[in-house]
């Protein structure tokens, strides 16, 4: 008889490793509290108009790739992906900006415009980038965070001086240009940490920013997630929604069943793509690996107040992925990490994905979403949302010079408080834990349980991280774990 796996919850790295299990010959089934699936990849359909409520950006298309290939698929079988020009533009002040373009030769140019000699520090700083992304997302990142050992390779023994200093100080040295400077900062903000607090080994992001572009599957990226669905359910996952699991029974160290919406259901192995956090408060405290003080004293990635505004015409002077760095990062990274509270200007991106894709939103209208990083656990309240969408759309308006607040057809907004009773998010984190030094690979929460020998974790609080990548290598990681511990079936 096929063994069983219940799988808590249905993000992307639920998905994934749900497909391999099944494929691996386990009976597999998904249990997802909310009444759709996708975690925070969720998708909003309001009049017309669709959303993206989580992650915008497709970067790494070959980690994508990768995964449908161990299927003999490819994500063209599923969905549409262009590649965006410009991949995305960055505003410094009033009608200000630069905007990346989808090819490197035309980034060196931008680049060298700004700053003479900077074409060339980027091709050098690019060169080393790209040598860390095959060490790092082709290797180092499939592995399982159970030991420092996996981490001690001949490459990265050569890297390791880009271990102890961080990706600000790497950058700084070459490029002295303030705009150029925050460019090649920004693509570390999406592993949750500082710039100044990132090793510089993690340049290898600024290889997947200018060096693999930036890709939008036509839909959005809600339609990755579909892709997924139809595979695992291809393969024979059963995915049931509006199933919340409420407890993780054990019996001398090792999981006999779990509770759902007041049921109990057996199970040979249980794995948790729910936060990590939240998944251990099922469980007796006795079989918890980490006490309440080792979570509160974690780094984590920000929260994140969000907008979903549908505008009743087209918006200009703007890109499909904007970005607004007229502020001073340093002063709202502060806000975010050191004393965590609201921030007064903070940066914001603001994504309008119906610029290159008409099918989310009707025809002569604009899908927004605007996107203001915040410190998790902080007070969400209807008045401070309010006060705050107020402040970024007249920023916006003053900017790109124009008009848009009387153009707002309705708003919807989501913040720490919906990370929170959506998600179980811990603090309403919306990205886990930042991969700072001493929270990356064996450093990380455990993908084995440390007490309960057939509890499993997968997800972006585990290894490699937060993200949509690193949470499909995380579900290929996991998924080789339990194949491996339970061979004989
Ligand atoms: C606003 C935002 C923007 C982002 N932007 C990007 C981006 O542009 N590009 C990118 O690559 N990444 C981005 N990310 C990060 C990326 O979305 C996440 O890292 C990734 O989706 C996390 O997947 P996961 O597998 O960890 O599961 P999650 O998405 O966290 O899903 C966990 C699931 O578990 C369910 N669950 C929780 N408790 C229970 C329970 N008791 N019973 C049953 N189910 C339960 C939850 O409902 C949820 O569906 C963004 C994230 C957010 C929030």
């Amino acid at each position: 008889m096929k063994k069983t796996i219940t799988i808590i919850g249905s993000g992307f790295s639920a998905l994934v490793a749900s497909c391999y299990l099944a494929k691996d010959g386990f009976d597999v089934t998904i249990l997802e509290k909310n009444h759709t699936v996708g975690g925070r990849a969720r998708q909003l359909s309001k009049d017309g108009f669709t959303f993206d409520i989580g992650p915008t950006w497709y970067w790494m298309p070959d980690v994508f790739e990768k995964f449908f290939a161990d299927f003999g698929k490819k994500p063209s079988d599923y969905y549409h992906l262009d590649k965006l020009n410009p991949a995305y533009e960055v505003y410094f002040g009033k009608v200000d900006s630069i905007k990346i373009p989808d090819n490197l030769a035309d980034i060196l140019f931008i680049f060298e415009k700004e700053e003479k000699e900077s074409a060339k520090h980027l091709n050098d700083f690019l060169d080393k980038a790209k040598h860390n992304y095959d060490v790092a997302i082709k290797d180092l990142v499939y592995r399982p965070g159970i030991s420092i050992t996996e981490l001690i390779t001949p490459a990265t023994i050569k890297k390791a001086n880009q271990f102890f200093s961080s990706i600000r100080t790497t950058v700084r040295k070459k490029i002295k240009n303030h705009r150029l400077q925050q460019i090649m900062e920004f693509p570390v903000l999406f592993l949750g940490a500082k710039p100044s607090n990132t090793p510089s080994f993690y340049s290898f992001m600024n290889y997947a920013d200018f060096g693999l572009g930036t890709w939008h599957p036509k839909g959005g990226m809600y339609e990755v997630v579909k892709a997924m669905v139809t595979l695992a359910v291809e393969l024979g996952v059963k995915i049931e929604t509006n199933q919340n699991v409420e407890k993780i029974n054990v019996e001398n160290g090792e999981v006999k069943s779990i509770v759902s919406n007041g049921i109990t259901i057996e199970s040979d192995v249980v794995l948790s793509g729910a936060d990590y956090h939240h998944t251990e408060t099922l469980l007796e405290e006795k079989y918890r690996g980490y006490s309440e003080n080792y979570w509160d004293s974690k780094i984590f990635a920000p929260s994140s107040l969000l907008f979903y505004v549908g505008f009743d015409k087209k918006i200009d002077n703007v890109s499909h992925h904007t970005l607004f760095f007229d502020t001073d990062f340093d002063v709202h990274a502060k806000a975010i990490y050191d004393n965590p509270k609201w921030p007064e200007k903070p940066l914001f991106y603001a994504s309008f994905p119906s610029k290159t894709d008409s099918t989310v939103a009707p025809e002569g209208t604009e899908a927004g979403i605007f996107l203001i990083p915040i410190a998790p656990g902080i007070e969400d309240t209807f008045e401070i949302r309010e006060k705050y969408f107020k402040s970024i759309i007249e920023r916006f308006e003053q900017l790109t010079n124009q008009k848009v607040s009387e153009n707002i057809l309705f708003k919807e907004s989501f913040c720490v408080n919906d990370f929170v009773n959506d998600y179980n998010s811990y603090k309403g984190n919306a990205y886990g834990l930042a991969n700072i030094l001493t929270q990356t690979a064996f450093l990380r929460p455990k993908i084995i349980s440390k007490k309960v020998k057939n509890l499993f974790f997968t997800g972006q609080l585990t290894v490699p991280g937060p993200g949509v990548p690193p949470s499909i290598i995380s579900g290929k990681i996991v998924s080789d774990l339990i194949k491996k511990q339970f061979t004989n079936i």
